[in-house]
């Protein structure tokens, strides 16, 4: 596998400079899935699993280019606010680059494996009572501050870097797809995957662009009602974002690509959640089944894709988050420790 930096350099503001930082991130798997794409109505699905980066999240693509550009430029720390793969990416990244890491984080908001993987790869961990908006607002001064490095999506190698999740699904299917669904949060990603299809197409790689699809939780869903959440609820965590730093650039993705911008429920996220697990075997994050989710919703409302190829970016790993995906479930209580006793339960009467 070719580093994510040496693979596309081509296309990324790099100098004789610029270390080549790498986990390994990119070159994740395209998944077709031909049961999912039954039960959703679409001609053909793929699922970009972004779960498979180095820390578990599409956050890696960014990181390593805005990491790499900190060590270039002379930095000696890295700072972040995040709902949690921010924070993981950032940290390991800087682990790795030799860097001081520090990450401000709404405390009580942040899954528990994202928390777990800041504190081990060495970040310093704040917590603040207030959401993912305020922390942002905070690293900003403290980044002016300190001379850290700010490496929110505010941050544009970040973008640049994530806009190889575009390459590489049209470097693997030959062509763009028509649909690109994903979730929105700080709308970052979403601004980063446009830019990627516009490149790509301007570089005669690819004939078209697709069309953009953003989608936001009920309970933050600032782009989708046209004005901030102050108090943004929901289950994924990972978009739990009322004020989005790229919400103007996700805004001009989803007009000028002929797009939308929807949202959708917590309990349509975590239907689609144990519905593209169940049915596919990929086990992704809350706020990655947004995508789903989001796909479902619009067939459901009339939207016809019979007859296209629709990619849902599958954001970030199941993992990340087990305490949400066990609470989707009754307490398991145990049985005697004998055939008859365990054969009821996996549905086999005893003979
Ligand atoms: C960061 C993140 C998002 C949201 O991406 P934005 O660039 O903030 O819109 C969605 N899903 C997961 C798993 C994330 O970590």
């Amino acid at each position: 596998m070719i580093p994510l930096l040496e693979r596309y350099s081509d296309y990324l503001p790099l100098t004789a400079e610029t270390p080549l930082l790498t986990l390994g991130e990119g070159s994740t798997p395209l998944l077709r899935a031909r049961h999912l794409e039954r039960e959703l109505g679409c001609g053909v699905l793929y699922l970009k699993y972004e779960g498979m980066n180095p820390t578990g999240s599409f956050k890696d693509r960014g990181m390593v280019l805005a990491v790499a550009k900190a060590v270039e430029r002379g930095a000696r720390s890295v700072i972040c606010a995040s709902t949690g793969n921010t924070a993981a990416s950032a940290a390991a990244y800087a682990a790795s680059a030799g860097l001081a890491c520090s990450v401000i984080l709404p405390a009580g908001y942040v899954a528990p494996g994202k928390l777990a993987q800041a504190l081990v790869y060495g970040a310093r961990v704040v917590p603040i009572d207030g959401t993912f908006d305020q922390a942002l607002a905070l690293v900003r001064g403290a980044a002016a501050v300190s001379g850290a490095e700010l490496v929110n999506s505010v941050n544009p190698f970040r973008l640049e870097g994530q806009k190889t999740g575009a390459f590489e699904i049209c470097d693997t299917l030959g062509s763009s797809p028509d649909v690109v669904a994903l979730p929105v949060g700080n709308a970052g990603n979403i601004t980063a995957y446009w830019k990627g299809f516009r490149e790509y197409r301007d570089r005669n790689v690819v004939q078209g662009v697709p069309r953009m699809w953003g989608f936001q939780a009920e309970g933050a869903a600032p782009l989708v009602q046209g004005r901030p959440v102050d108090h943004p609820q929901t289950l994924a965590t990972a978009i739990r974002i009322g004020k989005p730093a790229r919400g103007d650039e996700a805004l001009a993705a989803v007009a000028n690509s002929g797009g939308l911008l929807d949202a959708v429920s917590d309990t349509e996220i975590m239907d689609a959640y144990r519905l593209v697990a169940s049915t596919e075997g990929v086990m992704c994050e809350p706020a990655s089944a947004a995508s789903i989710a989001g796909i479902r919703k619009r067939v459901a409302a009339g939207e016809d894709l019979s007859e296209s190829t629709v990619v849902a970016i599958l954001t970030g790993h199941g993992l990340k988050d087990p305490a949400t995906a066990l609470a989707q479930f009754g307490e398991l209580v145990p049985v005697p420790a004998t055939l008859e006793s365990v054969l009821h339960p996996i549905g086999t009467a005893p003979v």
